[in-house]
């Protein structure tokens, strides 16, 4: 009966590593696509993967409170990406974001109207209707 103690005893260590390693394979299925210092520009991002259908997060953002134990690097925000199958459309996304403001000389077409307008004008010439942006 000695030997039937030892084995359970074995099975209880083992079952610690294993759930952790269940966790990990949670996390890794997620993917930190994005960091930035900026914790605004982040959730702007954040907002408008959301509002593409895009489902993701933000690491990292709350750590002012404990900043101190950490070199600033390591709190910057980090996005991560909560389906991997939506990671091209997310890049894209965030490409768009971070290389072209779209209220800069993008020519828009007034959503009252359909006329086309360039992009320094943030009101229709034509009916005063305002730019709206889809992205
Ligand atoms: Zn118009």
């Amino acid at each position: 009966m000695a030997g039937l103690s030892t084995n359970s005893g074995q099975l209880k260590k083992r079952c610690s590593p294993l759930n952790n390693r269940n966790l990990q394979l949670k996390v890794n299925l997620m993917k930190k696509i994005y960091t930035c210092e900026n914790n605004l520009s982040m959730n702007h991002i954040k907002n408008v993967l959301e509002n593409n259908g895009i489902g993701c997060l933000i690491r990292n953002e709350s750590l002012g409170s404990t900043a101190g134990e950490l070199p600033p690097i390591v709190a910057w925000p980090e996005l991560w990406l909560k389906d991997l199958s939506q990671e091209s459309a997310a890049l894209k996304l965030i490409h768009e974001i971070t290389t072209g403001p779209p209220e800069v000389n993008v020519d828009w077409e007034c959503e009252q109207c359909g006329e086309q307008i360039e992009g320094q004008f943030q009101l229709c010439w034509n009916c005063g209707g305002a730019v709206e942006f889809t992205a």
